[in-house]
């Protein structure tokens, strides 16, 4: 895990926010292998093992997964003019990282509970988790999974993107949460932005 991105986890448990405390065990150059991560609030601490943030362990998934469309589309949908930041992918949609990560330099993309998780690299970083994305208001984009396109995930990927930015939803049936305008649907997925 990046250690930049320590600043902006936030504990999956609903209570107000924190920061969370982080104490690093072994680090490979910017990137956290060992770890644990200290809630101040409710107490709960995580671990970073084999470089992973693991708050809680993936729910199996929803629905079949399905092959995940061009990352030029992806990509053009985004739309992301400049470097920097995070870019959050979540479930199947962690299949587009090597190719995202290529078209989009500078970005680092985070992945939650990935399916297949991809060999780490300092370019990306991976969360596992129950329920809740463990991040705070923090990314310049999402993508969602299908498998990951029901009410509760989407209303927190919703909550995760930063205002006037995009959320690319991996799913057949657009039901954007209230803090998504729907833009566009077709092709399998449905594109949403931060009201
Ligand atoms: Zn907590």
């Amino acid at each position: 895990m990046f250690i930049e991105l320590a600043e902006h986890l936030r504990c999956p448990v609903a209570h107000e926010d924190a920061y969370l405390v982080l104490a690093t065990g072994a680090m490979a150059g910017r990137s956290i292998r060992i770890g644990t991560i200290g809630c101040p609030v409710c107490q709960a601490e995580y671990v970073i093992l084999d470089g992973v943030a693991r708050f809680g362990p993936p729910p199996a998934p929803a629905g079949p997964t399905r092959a995940p469309p061009a990352p030029a589309t992806v990509q053009a949908l985004l739309a992301l003019e400049s470097p920097g930041g995070y870019v959050v992918l979540v479930g199947s949609a962690a299949a587009l990282t090597e190719a995202l990560s290529g078209l989009m330099p500078g970005v680092h993309f985070v992945l939650v509970n990935p399916v297949p998780a991809p060999l780490p690299a300092p370019g990306w970083s991976v969360l596992e988790c129950a329920q809740g994305i463990p991040l705070a208001t923090m990314a310049r984009g999402i993508v969602v999974g299908g498998e990951y396109g029901e009410t509760g995930w989407l209303t927190d990927a919703a909550r995760v993107v930063l205002r006037g930015q995009r959320a690319v939803v991996l799913s057949e049936t657009p039901q954007p949460p209230p803090a998504l305008e729907r833009m566009v649907a077709g092709e399998g997925m449905w594109v949403g932005t931060k009201r």
